[in-house]
């Protein structure tokens, strides 16, 4: 289907499976449990970077550490749902490097997570604070610093394309994770917003940020949405009502395309199935907007043909 606007759908799945009817496809070949599986071909690799339970189980002095605790899954001053290494960490570093370049070469490229610190007041370990003292910055410019740079490395190891995910904040990312957006738009080829939500009730906080992103990033950018994790209850996951108005408000306001988070294809053609039996609510949304709007609302009225 040809689209006058640059938008693109994808999924993004833990399973090595491609549902019909999508631009392209996204893997979790690493995810922040650090497990592993193979990259195939013909999909994108997404691979968390800092974070990695694998890596602090087998390594527990690689934390990142703050004066409200360690990146330990339970820390509740925090929002984590798994370990995080120091974002300094050289072993680490270096093994996720070679790593990323293997995963490249055996995809169609690379979707980073968690390629910053991991948030706000990390990382305070000896290494960290002697490297912050030693550069003579401020905090906040030498965590900078150290998370563009290593970008840049990144950047030398994954020869196709680099999808860089940030977190939906678009004003504290430097203050949490040592994020600058245009520090990352030099090496990005697109930008990821991970809008990962059980329940999407509140599209204006959705187009909202989809507004506040478009405003700043330097580069194309995709949304990611939550559709159904592995070991969900069906009960309490979002509606596909949620989603499709989700993503309408959020293509007006100029996002370059959606990915939508399963655990397999299984659940993605559960939700194709379901948006095309929407037809009332497909049409109420064609009033929402312009181009994007129409060839989004094109794009899932095609999924009738392969479901
Ligand atoms: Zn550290």
């Amino acid at each position: 289907m040809k689209r006058a606007y640059w938008m693109k759908l994808g999924t993004y799945t833990f399973q090595p499976e491609k549902a019909q009817g999508f631009d392209f496809h996204v893997l979790r070949v690493k995810t922040e449990t650090g497990i592993r599986i193979p990259p195939v071909q013909d999909m994108y690799s997404n691979v968390a970077i800092f974070a990695d339970n694998v890596a602090v189980r087998d390594h527990p002095d690689w934390i990142s550490r703050s004066l409200l605790g360690p990146a330990k899954m339970g820390n509740n001053n925090f929002n984590f749902y798994w370990d995080v290494v120091c974002a300094t960490q050289p072993e680490h570093r270096a093994e996720q490097l070679n790593y990323l370049a293997d995963v490249d070469g055996r995809s169609l490229g690379v979707w980073l997570n968690s390629q910053y610190f991991a948030e706000h007041g990390h990382c305070i370990c000896p290494r960290c604070s002697s490297l912050w003292k030693k550069s003579g910055l401020s905090w906040l410019e030498w965590r900078r610093r150290e998370v563009t740079e290593y970008i840049a490395q990144v950047r030398e190891k994954v020869k196709k394309e680099l999808v860089l995910c940030i977190q939906p904040d678009p004003v504290s990312s430097l203050e949490r994770y040592g994020v600058d957006f245009d520090d990352l738009a030099k090496y990005a080829d697109v930008f990821n917003v991970v809008m990962f939500s059980k329940n999407y009730a509140t599209p204006w906080y959705w187009e909202m940020l989809a507004r506040a992103f478009k405003k700043l990033l330097k580069k194309p950018f995709y949304i990611s949405f939550y559709v159904f994790g592995p070991g969900d209850n069906p009960k309490n996951v979002p509606t596909a009502q949620e989603l499709l108005t989700a993503s309408v408000r959020c293509a007006r306001a100029g996002a370059n395309g959606f990915l939508y988070l399963t655990d397999g294809a299984s659940q993605i053609r559960a939700f194709q199935k379901a948006a095309v039996e929407m037809v009332e609510l497909r049409k109420k949304l064609r009033s929402y907007g312009g181009q994007p709007v129409q060839e989004f609302l094109d794009f899932v009225e095609n999924w009738r043909k392969i479901i």
